[in-house]
């Protein structure tokens, strides 16, 4: 562009000078030569004369001004400069004398009939004006399609987060000028991963794109619906008279993606958690506002997902409790605060203590001790569980050395520790550290850990079985599918969930599971342990039904490492 400017602004200088210097007829020559000129060209002596055109101008005039007279004008473009502009005329007039007296070029843009014309009117050396049209419309709509294209999900093609926030800029200034309330509502969809993980992406993305057309049909055409993140999605309510409108849709919006989807052949269910923040009560600032409808999201969330909550102040005090605490636990591995209890076990066949299970305690210098099922689910969702769990792996071996030779250990390993792929080198390392020999070491797991990335997790269970490490399925019976997790990996023992003990001669389906699960492990070749024995006559229903271990308060509560010696030597004695 700037090439072809300055070629053009030496065109005018040789334009005017063939001009003088023929009395003020352009020669045959020089009017070809304009002519071929891509940009339109005029120019206008001090009185408003077009004393100069070329084919371009004449052409791009009557595009704009279709009623001008085909001779091009210097009216004529005023009068299109004039009503093409979203300047008025006023302002058109005094930038044009501005521009004369500072001897600079003014440029205009003049839109007419879906065209744009950029005009340059640069005054002429002596007297009038040199004016340069071209047709930017080319350039205008794929200015504009990019403009577009950057403001919008390729997926869906819903508005991203650019153009969210520009919307809710607008509702904000809406609502400042005339009180007009809007609403803002969190959608994260719950058990998407699976589908992605399991069926592929090209099928999450069709399910998505789904998903945004059932979000787009639920809104009105002045809300906004934007997709924020991989399945994250916004929804600007605007126009809201009373929180009862924004309640109809997020119930709306469960509902909606709740329903059955058929995508590639496949029946596909997932659902929604919603948080939702209405405005100006719950954020007087787009910020706040987006704050506080995730802290909404979160409780959603917590609730169980499939469901929306709108947001409560308390619920900020409650994250900032939580934050609190994660800062705490953070340096709570550096300061000790961690202790190992340990709950010993007891094979029936002999009445013989064969193990124990470790089990972590906090003890928080002003909380006191704060019990596991307290702080691990946290230390899990922020992946402190794979320090703390490292710790509680070494500790554990350190401590079962000075145990008899004959007991194990067994440790709880979560989820994100599988997921972290230090497992297996952090156990073998824990094993040589200590000197432990790999088979009195156990780790259990719960069904979460079956429930993520399978393949890699079987890898990771089977390398830990060949370095002889055993593997046990924890507090079994309370997942969705736990018969399906022992066929899928050969576990040594099955730990059978404390709350069907406590169901033990209270309800006779509690003992007929019971008696169902132990007889399973005999035929899988499976130790089965019952968690849970509080009483002298639970030991003895599990006795009869089968069970070969037992772990529970009535051996023991679990107790701190340095106490444990002294119990299992009083232990002995007693038998
Ligand atoms: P779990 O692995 O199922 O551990 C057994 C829980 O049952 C322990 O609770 C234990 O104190 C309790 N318990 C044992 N016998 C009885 C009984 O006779 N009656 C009753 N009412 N309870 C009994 P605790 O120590 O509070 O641990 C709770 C859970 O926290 C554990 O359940 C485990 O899932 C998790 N946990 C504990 N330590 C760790 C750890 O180091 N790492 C990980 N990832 N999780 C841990
Ligand atoms: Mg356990
Ligand atoms: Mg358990």
């Amino acid at each position: 562009m700037s090439a072809e400017r300055h070629y053009l602004d030496s065109v005018r200088r040789e334009a005017s000078r063939s001009l003088r210097s023929n009395g003020g007829i352009l020669s045959p020559s020089w009017a070809r030569y304009l002519d071929a000129i891509r940009h339109g060209l005029l120019m206008i002596d001090d009185a408003g004369r077009a004393i100069v055109s070329n084919a371009p101008a004449a052409r791009l005039l009557a595009d704009f001004l279709p009623k001008s007279a085909s001779e091009p004008s210097a009216r004529g473009l005023l009068r299109a400069l004039c009503a093409g502009t979203a300047k008025p005329r006023r302002a058109v007039f005094r930038s044009l004398r501005e521009a004369r007296d500072l001897r600079t070029a003014v440029s205009f843009e003049v839109e007419a009939k879906g065209l744009t014309l950029q005009v340059e009117l640069n005054p002429a050396e002596e007297q009038g004006w040199i004016a340069t049209l071209e047709d930017v419309s080319a350039r205008k709509a794929s200015e504009a399609r990019a403009d577009e294209a950057a403001r919008q999900d390729p997926l869906t093609g819903l508005p991203n987060r650019l153009l969210l926030q520009e919307r809710l800029l607008e509702a904000f200034v809406r609502l400042h000028r005339n009180g007009e309330k809007c609403a803002l509502l969190l959608v994260d969809l719950d058990r998407f991963k699976p589908v992605n993980d399991t069926l592929g992406h090209p099928v999450g993305d069709a399910l998505l794109k789904k998903v945004a057309d059932r979000l787009r049909s639920t809104v009105r055409p002045t809300d906004t619906v934007a997709r924020i993140g991989g399945d994250e999605f916004v929804i600007l309510q605007t126009g809201v008279r009373e929180a009862s409108d924004t309640q109809a849709l997020a119930r709306r919006l469960v509902d909606l993606i709740g329903r059955t989807y058929m995508v590639d052949g496949h029946l596909l269910t997932i659902g929604a958690s919603v948080g939702v923040a209405l405005a100006p009560s719950d954020g007087d600032s787009a910020e706040t506002l987006l704050k506080n409808a995730d802290l909404a999201l979160y409780r959603a969330k917590l609730d169980g997902r499939g469901t929306y909550r709108f947001f409560e102040p308390e619920m900020d005090a409650r994250m900032q409790a939580r934050r609190r605490l994660e800062l705490d636990m953070r340096q709570a591995l550096a300061r000790r605060e961690f202790q190992l209890h340990y709950q010993p076990q007891m094979q029936l066949d002999g009445d013989r203590l064969i193990g124990c299970e470790a089990l972590i305690r906090w003890h928080h210098p002003e909380r006191g001790t704060i019990s596991p099922l307290d702080f691990i689910p946290l230390a899990e969702e922020i992946g402190l569980i794979v320090p703390i769990g490292d710790w509680v792996i070494r500790q554990a071996c350190r401590d079962a050395m000075t145990w008899p030779a004959h007991m194990s250990v067994a440790v709880n390993v979560s989820p994100a520790q599988f997921k972290s792929d230090r497992l297996v080198e952090t156990i073998m390392s824990a094993l040589a550290g200590s000197g432990l020999p790999a088979r009195r070491l156990e780790v259990e797991i719960t069904e979460g850990v079956l429930l993520q990335e399978n393949e890699k997790t079987l890898r990771t269970l089977h390398r830990l079985r060949e370095l002889g490490v055993r593997v046990s399925m924890d507090d079994f019976g309370t997942g969705y599918s736990s018969l399906s997790y022992l066929r899928s990996f050969p576990f040594d023992k099955i730990k059978i969930d404390r709350s069907f003990v406590k169901d033990l001669s209270g309800r006779p389906d509690g003992d007929a599971i019971i008696r169902a699960i132990a007889g399973l492990g005999r035929s899988l070749g499976m130790t089965t342990v019952a968690e849970g024995v509080e009483t002298p006559e639970q030991m003895q229903r599990i006795r009869e039904e089968g069970c070969t271990d037992v772990q529970g308060y009535l051996i023991s509560r679990p107790i701190p490492a340095d106490d444990l010696i002294s119990f299992l030597a009083s232990y002995k004695a007693e038998a």
